[in-house]
């Protein structure tokens, strides 16, 4: 089959790899229809992380499923499926508990609990970014999804930024009514915005400098906040009456910069801090890894930063942070779509066949002005 294979910073190829194929009894392989580029992708396409070379990419899945093994029963051969991000064992003490992003049974690697497809240091499973994809424990990891092909670039945001999204403004403690600043008009950052709205939020900024982004921010409701013309706080403390905001959900991540373009990783930590007000919350989905000292790229190296403790303590604040667990939401987030509350394929701007997979890479790890969220369809 057809994948789209990492074989170093900045270089993925799309090749003949070995098909997918049913493993484990419980195991299901599904026929991928559509398939993301992530900005999680971009951590290890950037060479932050010791991903190794010949790993298949690709955490996004939305697609059909081909075979099914004997442990299998819920699942069928032809159900349309979304596949959750993270794989998940179902039995596990965090799964039971919801939080089948740190699921303690699927990733091997010492000290990570949780994994994912296609990623690194989260498990041996390959990517979705290919023809096909095989998913472990099928019968608790997929999500149906309607027959056919309706809402499909809605169903798509599914296997992960949606749900993304909705938990950062959950880590964050929203209620309705509440005032929340997102920082990051990335996907998750949008995603974050539309669920604030969706859940009662009163207003939801969303800063950014990147103004295509900031204009989709603009377009369902929220209000854009450039961070190119100016301190973001000062902006949007001026538009609360000197009060801040309820609630703040980080979307950015390690590579948060300045206008200049220079990284600092604890600009956005900081930023959230001064602009939520004393005692609110703030939700962080934006990834921030331990160091890995096999990282390809010397100089993008993670792990310890410096930021404003301080003062988060003095304001009594709250902060949840972490991969998102995907299952907890998806069900409820495919209603919102199928009964048009939910309208998360706004964000697309590309849909391109599993061969662009590259061009697709190149221009959104560019920030191209456009490339805001690029599907990939395997087999069109
Ligand atoms: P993205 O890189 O396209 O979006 C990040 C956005 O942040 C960009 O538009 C960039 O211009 C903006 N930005 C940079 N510095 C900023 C600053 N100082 N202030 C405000 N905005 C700034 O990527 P994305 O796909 O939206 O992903 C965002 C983050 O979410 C990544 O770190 C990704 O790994 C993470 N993520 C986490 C989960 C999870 O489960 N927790 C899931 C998916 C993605
Ligand atoms: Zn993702």
């Amino acid at each position: 089959m057809k994948a789209v294979v990492y074989q170093g910073p900045k270089d993925v190829v799309v090749k003949e790899v070995p098909d997918a194929r049913v493993e484990e009894p419980t195991d299901a392989v599904v026929r991928i229809t559509t398939t993301n580029i992530c900005g999680s992708d971009l951590h290890m396409y950037e060479g932050r992380t010791s991903v190794e070379e010949g790993k298949v990419l690709g955490h996004e899945n939305t697609g059909v499923v081909e075979a099914v093994g004997s442990g299998v029963s819920r699942v069928k051969v032809g159900d349309r499926v979304s596949v959750p991000f993270n794989i998940a064992c179902g039995s596990c003490r965090n799964c039971v508990h919801g939080w089948t992003s740190f699921c303690l049974r699927m990733n091997p690697t010492e000290g990570m609990d949780g994994a994912a497809y296609g990623y690194a240091n989260m498990g041996p499973y390959d990517g979705g970014q290919a023809e096909f994809l095989r998913v472990p424990h099928a019968d608790f990891n997929l999500l149906d999804l309607p027959a056919g092909t309706e809402h499909e670039n809605d169903f798509t945001m599914l296997s992960d930024i949606f749900p993304t999204g909705w938990h950062g403004v959950e880590l964050s403690g929203m209620v309705p009514g509440d005032d929340v600043a997102v920082f990051g008009a990335g996907p998750v950052g949008l995603m974050a915005a539309h669920s604030a709205l969706i859940k009662g939020a009163s207003r939801v900024f969303v800063v950014d400098k990147a103004p295509d982004r900031l204009r989709l921010a603009a377009s369902i409701g929220a209000v854009p906040v450039d961070f190119s013309a100016g301190d973001p706080v000062e902006q949007i403390t001026e538009q609360t009456r000197g009060r801040g905001v309820d609630r703040g959900v980080e979307a950015v991540g390690y590579q948060a910069h300045d206008p200049s373009g220079e990284e600092h990783p604890e600009l956005v930590l900081d930023n959230l801090v001064k602009v939520v007000r004393a005692t609110g919350g703030i939700g962080v989905v934006g990834v921030y890894m331990p160091e890995d000292p096999g990282a390809a790229n010397e100089g993008a190296k993670q792990g310890r930063i410096g930021w404003d403790y301080g003062t988060f303590f003095t304001k009594g604040q709250s902060m949840g942070t972490g991969q998102a667990p995907v299952m907890r939401y998806n069900r409820q987030l495919r209603d919102l779509i199928v009964a048009g509350r939910a309208t998360p394929g706004f964000i697309v701007s590309h849909e391109l066949p599993l061969e662009q997979a590259p061009e697709g890479y190149r221009n959104f790890d560019d920030r191209v002005e456009g490339w805001t969220k690029v599907l990939l369809h395997p087999g069109s």
